[in-house]
């Protein structure tokens, strides 16, 4: 059987034992539920979450190292980098907006007062300029070691080009790089081999610790998000169809990724896997190696969707007016904030703070939804991936068909 089937099927298996330990709790000795997910299902879970970040930065790290040292792609990064920002804006926007007139038109949070009990802590999140300062690393190996996604493209994109100004002295170095990269390739493989049983974990996890109780109560919200997520994939479609980059075989390829996703409801460990489905489906290399890292590190569709979805209902639910300087601070919080969503578990429901206080919401707005923020993080980090995904994809379009328009007949 395929991998993608394997992780299939795990879902599934999940979803009816998650099922089915939540409703026969009752029959078992008490607290054998909770024992189960302690020390068996989130272990498993975590330990399969652990192993695939293990392989991260050596393979970003590498295959970035690879493509900027190449003669054809190394060349492209700062013009890739600037488009791929350009049509990240763009799409991040769309996706919020959508989130935001998905919840104008079914107006889940009307009415649903009753949901409102207990209030979060809040969290300010960096100023802009503090983040973009953090993105710098101030030292090669803490980058590597820990400086989080976008400073080890940094970290790479300095050495790369470097190397690539200075191809003799940089020949031993480039070898050891080129070993680690097939290393890491092959720590991976052995590492898939536990998908199934690491999806598996997660997803019977959540659903036999938090039951479908709450997603009866939140309906409206739930069936919201779904819409809204939906229609941004089903943009995405129409977008590859439009630009020629095969629909039906994006989806073949990078559906894996798009399963797994949903499984861990991370975004950075589902990179490594979205790497190779680039590779299936036939993505130059160098654009995949460099765009989907970028992409991971920032590109968030899912979590625009979720901001601004989300900021309408918790006005709803709280009776407050839904104003244009509501509308337009939801708007530009959401979006920046889409950008500095980590690509973990639950990120996007710690960064609606920032939003809800931008825009004068109240914070307990958060504590509502966090019950049910599990289930919709799998569906909205399926989208986050898909969004960055289908981003080089119409890139390696749009750079193929302007290539051919200069190119003498
Ligand atoms: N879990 C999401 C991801 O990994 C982030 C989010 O919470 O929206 O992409």
């Amino acid at each position: 059987m395929s991998v993608t089937r394997q992780i299939l099927l795990a879902l599934v298996l999940g979803i009816v034992s998650g099922l089915a330990l939540n409703t026969g709790a009752n029959a078992l000795p008490e607290g054998s539920v909770a024992w189960l997910d302690t020390n068996v299902l989130t272990p498993v879970g975590q330990i399969f979450l652990r192993l695939l970040q293990f392989v991260v930065v050596p393979m970003v790290f590498g295959a970035l190292i690879m493509s900027l040292t190449n003669r054809e792609g190394g060349a492209d990064v700062g013009r890739r980098a600037g488009r791929l920002l350009g049509s990240y804006v763009v799409t991040s926007a769309v996706a919020l907006t959508l989130g935001m007139l998905v919840a104008y038109w079914l107006s889940p949070g009307s009415g649903a007062e009753s949901l409102v009990n207990q209030a979060p802590e809040g969290r300010n999140a960096d100023s802009l300029s503090q983040w973009l300062v953090g993105l710098v690393p101030n030292n090669p190996f803490t980058a590597l070691g820990g400086g989080g996604l976008l400073q080890v493209i940094f970290a790479a994109a300095l050495i790369g080009l470097a190397m690539r100004a200075l191809p003799e002295e940089s020949a031993p170095l480039h070898r050891v790089i080129e070993s680690g990269y097939t290393i890491s390739l092959k720590v991976l493989s052995f590492v898939l081999k536990l998908a199934p049983l690491g999806v598996f974990a997660l997803i019977t996890s959540v659903i036999a610790t938090q039951g479908l109780d709450l997603l009866e109560r939140l309906g409206m919200y739930v069936i919201g998000l779904i819409i809204a997520l939906a229609l941004m994939a089903l943009l995405y479609l129409v977008l590859l169809t439009i630009s020629g980059a095969r629909p039906i075989a994006f989806i073949k390829h990078f559906g894996q990724s798009l399963g797994f996703a949903f499984g861990t409801a991370s975004s950075g460990a589902t990179l490594p896997l979205a790497l190779g489905n680039a590779r299936s489906y036939g993505m130059d290399e160098s654009l995949a190696s460099f765009a989907l890292p970028f992409g991971t590190a920032l590109k968030r569709d899912g979590a625009a969707v979720l901001q601004g979805f989300n900021a309408l209902f918790v006005a709803q639910l709280f009776g407050i007016d839904v104003t244009t300087s509501l509308v337009i601070t939801v708007f530009t919080t959401g979006l920046l904030v889409s950008f500095s969503t980590a690509g973990v578990p639950g990120a996007g429901l710690v960064a609606m703070t920032t939003v809800l206080g931008a825009a004068g919401l109240p914070l307990e707005g958060v504590a509502v939804v966090a019950g049910v923020d599990r289930f919709t993080d799998g569906l909205r980090t399926a989208l986050n991936v898909m969004g960055n995904c289908a981003n080089a994809a119409l890139l390696e379009r749009f750079d193929s068909r302007a290539r051919k328009q200069t190119s003498p007949e």
